[in-house]
């Protein structure tokens, strides 16, 4: 492993999840200080003792909802009060209400919307003037192969994740000239909490999602943790405004 990331602070939202907690882990190998921000403070804990015990990097906890813009601004406050900077951000936090448009309430959408897309504005305001103070930083927001090419009974999730596209697009722009490169991965499926519990639902099995993928198989999280390693590293100076698409050639049928 390298050290592309020694001595930066990451802050990484959804880090108690699984492509989160993949996500800190791959930051803390290469040497980063990990904030795991997670409404769920028990996960949040599990991956701050998973990062401790590994023995490289070092990690710590926010524990709060980032669809909450005061509880986000806290939260970045205390991070700069405890570090001093922030180096790179990872928007990662996710829901996934599944169903077509009338299987939906209209606490499903607000909660998509909230979690998936409100977080990214109330994050990135909080965390840009110190990448601009700084003269730059990464942002690595996490799409979906969904949000490119929707998959059907999933239209919440995938108008969220479009949406994620075009902010990563639109910031990407605005702050090149700060040097704050804005970047996304858009994952074919994951094997995570979030995929069993639409497997729960379904009836279906891993296998049977493994079967509708070329490569073979379905993508796991520390596959797309090095991607966002790599694009919030020095090796990609020149990258801004790209979305990464990791499939494993799936079309969405
Ligand atoms: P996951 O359910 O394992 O993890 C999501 C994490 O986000 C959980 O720890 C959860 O507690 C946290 N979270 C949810 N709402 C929150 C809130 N309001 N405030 C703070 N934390 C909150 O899911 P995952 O599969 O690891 O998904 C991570 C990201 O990857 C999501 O944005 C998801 O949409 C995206 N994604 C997943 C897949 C997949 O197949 N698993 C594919 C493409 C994109």
């Amino acid at each position: 492993m390298t050290d592309r990331f020694e001595g930066k602070v990451v802050v990484v939202t959804g880090a108690g999840g699984g492509i989160g907690g993949a996500i800190g882990d791959r930051f803390a190998s290469e040497g980063a200080h990990v904030v795991i921000c997670d409404r769920d403070a028990a996960a949040a804990d599990a991956a701050r003792d998973r990062i401790e015990a590994a023995g490289r990097g070092s990690a710590s906890v926010e524990a709060f909802d980032v669809g909450d813009g005061a509880d986000a601004a806290s939260a970045v406050d205390r991070i700069i009060a405890a570090h001093g900077r922030i180096d790179v951000l990872v928007n990662n936090a996710g829901v996934n209400r599944r169903g077509a448009l009338l299987d939906l309430s209209e606490d499903d959408w607000r909660l998509s919307f909230a979690v998936n897309v409100d977080s990214l504005f109330h994050m990135c305001r909080a965390v840009l003037p110190h990448m601009v103070e700084a003269g730059g930083g990464a942002i690595v927001n996490t799409a979906s192969q969904w949000g490119l090419h929707p998959a059907p009974g999933h239209i919440a999730y995938n108008v969220t994740k479009a949406a994620v596209v075009s902010f990563t697009e639109n910031l990407a722009r605005d702050y090149a000239p700060s040097r704050v490169r804005v970047n996304a991965v858009a994952p074919g499926e994951v094997l995570t909490p979030m995929v069993e519990a639409g497997l729960a639902r379904s009836g279906r099995t891993v296998a049977d999602l493994d079967a509708l993928v070329p490569f073979g198989r379905i993508g796991r999280p520390e596959e797309i943790a090095a991607i966002i390693a790599f694009l919030a590293s020095d090796e990609a100076p020149y990258m801004t405004g790209s979305i990464v698409e990791a499939t494993g050639a799936q079309a969405v049928a």
